[in-house]
C-alpha cells in the first residue's frame, strides 16, 4: 500500500480546510521530495482558507489541494535528473516556478516570468509532512539557520527585494504597513544602512513589531495625518517609501511623504484600482517601482548575507510557533492581526 502523510487540504469551495491523511507524493523527473520541518502562514494562505473571490477563481478549479508555500525541510528523495540538491540537504523553497523560455526569463528577469506557477496555489503545497518541488527551486540553508527562520525566507525575500529597489544607505525610510513583511523590511532597511526609519501602521500590536525591528518612529495613520507628521519630523520628506500595505490611502500618502527625487517601492497589493495624483508623482520626479516576488537568486544571496553577517535578526517577527495540527488557531491569529509571522512546526 502507498505510504500516507498528513496534509492540510482545501477540500471544498468555502471557508476552512481539513487535516487529512493523504498519499505521500513521489518526486517526478527534476523534482525533490522534501520532508517539512517548519512552514509559516502567509496572507495568501489566509485568503485561500477564508475563500475570497481570488481564491475561488484561482484555487476553485484545483481542489482538493494542499495549502501552504513557505517552508523549511530536508530533502528525503530525489527524482531522475536532479543535481541541484542531495538527500539530507536542509532547504527552503523559492515558491515561483518559472518557465525559462519566455522573453522576461530569457532576459534573466525570472521574477516576472510570463508563465509563473506557485507552490500551494497552482499545485500542492507544504502544510503537510512532505511536498514535491522542482529541485531547481530549492535553496540550501546555512547549517546554523534555525528551521523557524528558514521557513520564513520566502516572505523575507519580498522585503529584501523591495528594500533593495535602490540603495537605502544613509537614507530616511518610511515603511507603510507593518504586517510580517513590513516588519521584516524595517529590519532589512536598518541592516542596509538606513539612518532613520518611520513606520506607519494602524494596528498597535503590529506597530510595536516595527519598534522591535528597529524603527525610530511609530505612527498611527488613523490618529494623525501621516504626511503632516513626516513633514514635521523631516522638513522635506523621506528619501524612500517601502509600501507594504496595499491600502489606497497609504499609497497616496507615500507620494506626499517622499522628497522630490526620492523613490517608492510598492510591494503591497491594493484590492482594487487606486486613484493617484500622478502629476505630483511626475513633478516630484519620483521613481515608482512595482515589486513582485524575489529576484532569483540574487535576493536569496543578499538575504543570506544579511542573516549570516548578524546584521539582520528576524526572530522578533516570528511571534507564534505551533504544531501543524493547530493551524486553525494560526489562521485565527492572522485574521485578527494579533501576530507577526505564525510558524507551524511539523514533526
Ligand atoms: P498584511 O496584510 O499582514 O499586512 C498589511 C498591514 O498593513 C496590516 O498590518 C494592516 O493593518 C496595515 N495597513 C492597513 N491600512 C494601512 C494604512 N492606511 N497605512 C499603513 N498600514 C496599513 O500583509 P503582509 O503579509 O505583511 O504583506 C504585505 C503586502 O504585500 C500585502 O498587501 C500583500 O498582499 C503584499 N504581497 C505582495 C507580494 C508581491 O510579490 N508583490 C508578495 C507577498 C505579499
Ligand atoms: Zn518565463
Amino acid at each position: 500500500m502507498a505510504e500516507t502523510m498528513r496534509a492540510i487540504v482545501k477540500t471544498r469551495p468555502g471557508p476552512g480546510a481539513e487535516l487529512l491523511e493523504v498519499p505521500r507524493p513521489e518526486p517526478g523527473e527534476g523534482e525533490a521530495l522534501v520532508r517539512i520541518t517548519a512552514t509559516s502562514i502567509c496572507g495568501t494562505d489566509l485568503h485561500i482558507y477564508e475563500w475570497n473571490a481570488w481564491a475561488e477563481g484561482r484555487i476553485g478549479p484545483r481542489i482538493p489541494q494542499t495549502m501552504g508555500h513557505e517552508l523549511c525541510g530536508v530533502v528525503e528523495e530525489i527524482g531522475r535528473g536532479v543535481d541541484q540538491v542531495s538527500v539530507g540537504d536542509r532547504v527552503s523553497a523559492e515558491t515561483h516556478i518559472v518557465c525559462h523560455t519566455c522573453l522576461p526569463c530569457q532576459r534573466g528577469q525570472l521574477e516576472v516570468c510570463l508563465n509563473t506557477s506557485i507552490l500551494g496555489v497552482d499545485r500542492d503545497g507544504c502544510f503537510a509532512d512532505y511536498i514535491t518541488v522542482p529541485a531547481e527551486n530549492l535553496w540550501v540553508n546555512s547549517p546554523d539557520l534555525p528551521d523557524t527562520v528558514a521557513s520564513a525566507l520566502e516572505p523575507l525575500g519580498n522585503a529584501v527585494h523591495t528594500a533593495m529597489a535602490e540603495s537605502l544607505e544613509g537614507r530616511r525610510v518610511l515603511v507603510t504597513g507593518i504586517g510580517p513583511i513590513g516588519a521584516f523590511s524595517v529590519g532589512v532597511a536598518k541592516a542596509l544602512g538606513a539612518t532613520e526609519i518611520f513606520a506607519s501602521e494602524p494596528n498597535p500590536y503590529r506597530r510595536s513589531l516595527a519598534g522591535a525591528m528597529g524603527a525610530d518612529h511609530l505612527i498611527d495613520p488613523m490618529a494623525v495625518s501621516l504626511t503632516d507628521m513626516i513633514m514635521e519630523m523631516t522638513g522635506d520628506g523621506v528619501d524612500a517609501v517601502l509600501e507594504m500595505s496595499g491600502h489606497p490611502t497609504a499609497i497616496q500618502d507615500a507620494i506626499s511623504c517622499v522628497i522630490p527625487g526620492g523613490h517608492i517601492a510598492q510591494l503591497g497589493l491594493p484590492p482594487d484600482n487606486v486613484t493617484l495624483d500622478l502629476n505630483k508623482l511626475i513633478f516630484k520626479g519620483i521613481r515608482f517601482y512595482g515589486i513582485v516576488g524575489r529576484r532569483i537568486w540574487e535576493t536569496w544571496e543578499e538575504m543570506d548575507r544579511l542573516l549570516s553577517s548578524g546584521d539582520l535578526d528576524i526572530t522578533p517577527v516570528l511571534t507564534h510557533t505551533m504544531e501543524l495540527e493547530e493551524f486553525e488557531e494560526g489562521m485565527r491569529l492572522m485574521e485578527a492581526g494579533e501576530c507577526g509571522k505564525v510558524v507551524l512546526t511539523v514533526s
